[in-house]
């Protein structure tokens, strides 16, 4: 793979795993840095200490690729937010040399790069998070959002140019019960849409580690309910 020009910050490598690609055998690149500063980030480090963290070169990534190749053809990119980086097109393009399966996890501030790789044939697979009712996302993810760009991602990846999943992770007090229902209504007919547990560990703001997660029993609630709406395709409205 190249690396000169825009380089990519890859502050972590998980070789295999079985949860970050259903269904797949994985490895995983953690990117380093976000424009997001969602209070409830468990990534707290990769967000805000990044530049103290050292990088994995690239080569290193590639050598393991190559010694796994035999059982691993799926690698996801995660972050931070992987699509702040000018490098990210050229990265992928040198996993797909090497006849890798990408999926990318975003946060959806980025619309016309996701296109442009969709596009070009670069990613097989696109998570999405999707924060909260697009009107409060400032109050979950701590920064002013272009609403416009999260709004295009979601429609862009619902069109189904490419297999894809939203994902919404859930913090009581955060949101109300009625946001994450909201959102559901918003993403009526999507494929998949996962409701997420928050976990109180490392959190970027840190008071968030002292709240207590939904209870399983409250959990299988929302989730029951959210999978009712979603399959409501029909009864999608603006958020
Ligand atoms: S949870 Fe928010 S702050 Fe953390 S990596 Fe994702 S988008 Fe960035």
């Amino acid at each position: 793979m190249r690396s000169e020009g825009h380089r990519v910050p890859i502050k972590g490598f998980i070789e295999t795993s079985f949860i970050d690609w259903k269904g797949h055998l994985s490895s995983v690149i953690f990117t380093g840095g976000c424009n997001f500063r969602c209070p409830y980030c468990h990534n707290s480090d990769l967000v805000l200490r990044c530049r103290e963290m050292e990088d994995i070169p690239l080569r290193h990534i590639s050598s393991r690729l190559k010694k796994f190749r035999h059982w691993i053809d799926h690698i996801v990119i995660t972050g931070g937010e992987p699509t702040i980086h000018k490098g990210l097109y050229r990265l992928i393009e040198g996993l797909k040399k090497q006849d890798m399966s990408v999926k990318l996890d975003t946060n959806g501030s980025n619309p016309e790069i996701l296109k442009k790789l969709v596009a070009d044939g670069m990613i097989d697979y696109v998570a999405m998070d999707v924060k909260g009712p697009l009107n409060g996302y400032p109050r979950w993810c701590g920064v002013e959002v272009d609403i416009e760009k999260i709004e295009k991602s979601i429609r862009f990846i619902m069109e189904g140019h490419i297999d894809y999943e939203f994902r919404m992770t859930i913090v009581p007090f955060l949101h109300k019960e009625k946001d994450i229902y909201d959102v559901a209504r918003y993403m009526a007919g999507a494929k998949r849409f996962f409701v997420q547990e928050f976990r109180p560990k490392n959190t970027l703001d840190p008071s968030y580690m002292t709240i207590e997660p939904f209870s399983p029993d409250k959990l299988k609630e929302i989730r029951d309910n959210v999978a009712r709406i979603i399959a409501e395709k029909d009864d999608a409205t603006a958020l």
